[in-house]
């Protein structure tokens, strides 16, 4: 007698694996969150470019911050950003790529348009060096009046999402670097790894008050 089934994956199982083993270099955070940064920012100038957003791109430099009092790093763009529902679907679904839907959906228009992302894991990374991460997002199809969304999440692996007010579109990521990654708070470190992983990217990032 055969029986067929449907293997399962719990969460809490998974996170300690991503933690340790989804890549074997920590450092990789920064460059997968940067690439989902600028994957953000080409989306809407792909949009633009195809007429569905009609608004001003404006400034579009992404920002990485170091805050080492409160032992954090923050990446912001002002890309598309992530409606509620959005965020349901593309980062509380693991391995559910936003970056893969867009390029299907888009691609008789636009071609690929140059995003990154592909395997919707890359996010998750973050968990390799910071015990809480945030996300405060607002999409770029919210009027203005309208709340945008912050997610939270230690990695246990529950999170809680909920509006919060914000006027600009685009979105900020938070990472609260756990104790065994406080070299990350260090500026050369994440100079040079900006360096290392970001110098040909379509869209200009700054550190600290300096472009990369
Ligand atoms: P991938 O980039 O391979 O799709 P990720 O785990 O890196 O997978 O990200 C999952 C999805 O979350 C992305 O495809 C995208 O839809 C959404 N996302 C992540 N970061 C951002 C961001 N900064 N702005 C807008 N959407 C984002
Ligand atoms: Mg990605």
């Amino acid at each position: 007698m055969s029986t067929t089934g449907r293997i399962s994956v719990t969460a809490e199982n998974i996170f300690p694996i991503i933690k340790k083993f989804l890549y074997s270099d920590h450092e990789i955070f920064l460059r997968e969150l940067i690439s989902n940064a600028v994957d953000a920012t080409t989306k809407l100038k792909t949009l633009a470019s195809i007429g569905e957003f009609k608004g001003e791109l404006g400034d579009l430099t992404i920002q990485v911050k170091i805050d080492s009092n409160k032992k954090t790093i923050t990446i912001s763009d002002r890309g598309v950003g992530m409606t509620a529902d959005e965020i349901r679907r593309y980062i509380n679904e693991v391995a559910f790529s936003g970056a893969e839907e867009f390029v299907n959906k888009y691609k008789d228009k636009a071609g690929d348009a140059g995003i990154i992302g592909h395997f919707g894991l890359g996010f998750y990374s973050a968990f390799m060096v910071a015990d809480k991460v945030e996300i405060y997002t607002k999409s770029w199809t919210q009027s203005p009046e309208e709340e945008g969304t912050h997610w939270e999440c230690t990695g246990s692996p529950d999170f809680v999402m909920k509006p919060t007010p914000r006027t600009d579109r685009g979105t900020d990521i938070v990472l609260h670097i756990s104790d065994d990654s406080t070299e990350f708070l260090e500026d050369y470190r994440i100079r040079d790894l900006l360096k290392k992983y970001c110098r040909f990217l379509p869209v200009p990032i700054q550190f600290g008050t300096k472009e990369i």
